[in-house]
């Protein structure tokens, strides 16, 4: 059996080294989860409901063991770790309060004898291939609407988080769910291969636009129905009106925060041209302050990268916008090794032209570009593959209105960014995905209608 290591990013040490599981035991897990799936469905609701209970209350009974685990495989400052985790409390809440009216019968037509009603059926078993960057947060956007809709699920967490993978697991089980019904595969690429390769119902897939690619090529011979949340290249536009401070502070936690490792991170900020230099004043100044260190410690707001891969894109881009005519303002290299580190960085005098404002960094690495007007920072904002999320800041409601519904992505953001909510969908447009989670909308995602019309 192959062995998967992890290793600390913050200073590569070996922290654990896991079993991980080959084409045939996945496919004795998909097996396995087929056979319980009836009969976790066959439930009522209210079974289910119980387990998700006291998985949540294990969340917080074991925050802070399951906030360092996180933060010593993926190096995340643990403040944010334990932000995660707390972040998912209200999440779970709302899956918990609106997954019955998700799934409820409806009569939608009932006149002269005939009736029309609409049933939601769980689709069966569920693949989730997930990211190590909000492992919590992504894996329980799939995991927990699914089985509460009576699904099993086949989960992979990235390599990059499998003891938090595992841990998410082992609360579930301890919660109640049936091991069959709830399992883990580990291991790499390779396991995520050997998982679509199982005849499953549903394919739900987060991570790059490259690998998401991949997983859809996978699935395509095979009607199943396919989830995919992939990458962003987020801009946010500061209006001429703008009060500075706060689009500053705010766009430097949306480009920084988890050192830049979100999806939906501030990787673009344009500037109208009348506040271009007070803003990237203001806004270097509050990222030069930022705390980089060690993500255990309680002060620190910058850690190492996941992944040492990373590092290489990052100094590509910056030697490529360099290269091309762009200002270095800040940072700009990696830091010390041992680890994954590389300085907050911020470039301005950026274009088009460069990799940075195209390409997808996730890193703590920002380009600032002055625009004209309003009409270039929509053209610029929308000159994107990707259409995940895009924010404006300005005092002016309307607007900001105007500008946002001009956005060709799936979450607009008026004086913020970087935020998710349970009651409102998470999507992407163009290379940013496919299909949903969260919202009452990504609650009925984990099942499909049934149509009945009943004469009598
Ligand atoms: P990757 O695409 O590298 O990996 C995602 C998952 O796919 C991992 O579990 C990975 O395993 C697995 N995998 C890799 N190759 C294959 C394959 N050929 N077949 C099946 N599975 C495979 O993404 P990251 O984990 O690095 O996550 C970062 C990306 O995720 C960013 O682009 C980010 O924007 C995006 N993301 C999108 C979100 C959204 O909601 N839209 C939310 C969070 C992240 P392993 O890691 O073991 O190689």
């Amino acid at each position: 059996m192959n062995t998967l290591t992890i290793l600390n990013p913050a200073d590569g040490d070996l922290i654990a080294s896991l079993p991980t599981d080959d084409a045939e035991r996945v496919a004795r897990k998909a097996a396995a989860a087929r056979a319980a799936q009836p009969a976790w469905a066959s439930l009522p609701l209210s079974e289910r409901i119980v387990c998700i209970e006291r998985f949540r209350a294990a969340i917080v009974r074991d925050e802070n063991s399951l906030a360092r685990t996180l933060t010593r495989e993926v190096g995340k400052p643990i403040t944010q770790a334990r932000n995660e985790l707390r972040g998912l409390q209200p999440r779970i809440d709302f899956f918990l309060a609106r997954i019955g009216q998700a799934l409820a019968s409806e009569i939608v037509f009932d006149e002269g004898g005939m009736r029309e009603e609409i049933e939601r059926l769980p689709l069966g078993v569920v693949a989730n291939i997930s990211a190590w960057n909000y492992p919590w947060f992504v894996g329980c956007n799939v995991i927990l609407p699914a089985l509460l809709a009576g699904n099993a699920v086949l989960y992979k967490p990235s390599e990059h988080a499998s003891l938090t993978g595992q841990a998410l697991t082992r609360l579930l089980h301890e919660a109640g769910v049936p091991p069959d019904v709830m399992a883990c595969v580990l291991g790499a690429g390779e396991t995520g291969r050997a998982l679509l390769a199982q005849p499953v119902d549903a394919v739900c897939f987060t991570g790059s636009h490259a690998t998401g690619l991949a997983v859809a090529h996978a699935a395509r011979d095979r009607l199943v129905h396919l989830q995919l949340e992939l990458g962003g290249k987020d801009p946010g536009y500061v209006c001429d009106d703008a009060p500075i401070d706060l689009a500053a502070a705010s766009l430097a936690e949306g480009a920084m925060y988890n050192a830049g490792q979100s999806c939906c991170a501030i990787e673009r900020i344009y500037v109208h041209e009348r506040v271009h230099d007070a803003f990237v004043e203001r806004f270097v100044d509050v990222v030069r302050k930022l705390r980089v260190g060690d993500p255990l410690d309680e002060a620190t707001e910058v850690g190492p990268l996941a992944r040492a891969a990373q590092l290489q894109v990052l100094q590509g881009q910056v030697a490529d916008a360099l290269a091309r005519g762009a200002t270095l303002r800040l940072g700009g290299g990696s830091g010390p090794g041992p680890g994954h580190w590389f300085q907050p960085t911020v470039l301005t005098d950026v274009t088009h032209e460069m990799e940075v404002m195209r390409e997808e960094s996730f890193g703590p690495v920002i380009g600032i570009q002055r625009v004209a007007d309003d009409d270039e920072a929509v053209r610029l904002m929308n000159d994107t593959r990707y259409g995940l999320t895009a924010s404006v800041y300005t005092p002016d409601g309307q607007r900001a209105r105007r500008l946002l519904s001009r956005m060709a992505v799936g979450t607009v953001y008026w004086n913020c960014c970087d935020r998710v909510s349970p009651r409102l969908p998470w999507s992407g447009m163009g290379d940013s995905g496919l299909g949903l989670t969260l919202s009452l909308d990504g609650l009925r995602a984990f099942s499909r209608p049934r149509a009945w019309h009943l004469r009598g």
